[in-house]
């Protein structure tokens, strides 16, 4: 968990306390409790040809590795429109969404995954400097992925 250091309201020192059997940021001055907000992330599989499309990640962690596109949601954003903006900036194809495929998160980490299916109504193949390709695999051929996760969000997917 990263921490918060200073209390928002009079800057005093954070500490890390016991509370409703989790640990909490209380201001050491005047008590305020400090929340730490998750991030939420959210992603979209869809198809060309019956093979998925996966991007190549161009920035740290995993750089170089696969998922399929997916972004963090902006605060006041909806997620679909989130999904649907990731998809296009990473890849430049519009896809409408079809069904939520799941919800995903674990102990201790800060990201919700929120991963629909969509599939392509528009927009053309667009190389960015967000991914470093852009290809479709087979299924049964999927390359190296950047995530643990991604391979069970696929099966998930695919059932
Ligand atoms: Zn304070």
């Amino acid at each position: 968990m990263s921490a918060i250091k200073y209390c928002s309201s009079c800057a005093s020192e954070m500490i890390l306390k016991p509370f409703e059997n989790t640990n909490r940021f209380f201001c050491t001055d005047c008590d305020r409790m400090e929340f730490i907000d998750p991030k939420v992330v959210t992603g979209v599989l869809f198809t060309i040809n019956s093979e998925v499309v996966l991007v190549q990640r161009n920035l740290e962690p995993q750089r170089g590795k696969w998922t399929f596109p997916a972004g963090f949601v902006d605060r006041g954003e909806k997620v679909e429109n989130a999904a649907i903006r990731e998809v296009f900036e990473e890849t430049g194809f519009i896809v409408e969404l079809d069904k939520l495929v799941g919800v995903y998160s674990q102990e201790d980490d800060p990201i919700i995954l929120i991963v629909y299916s969509g599939h392509i109504v528009g927009g053309v193949r667009t190389d960015n400097s967000e991914v470093q390709s852009i290809q479709t695999f087979p299924l049964d051929k999927l390359p190296v992925l950047a995530f643990d996760r991604d391979r069970k969000i696929i099966q998930d997917w695919n059932n």
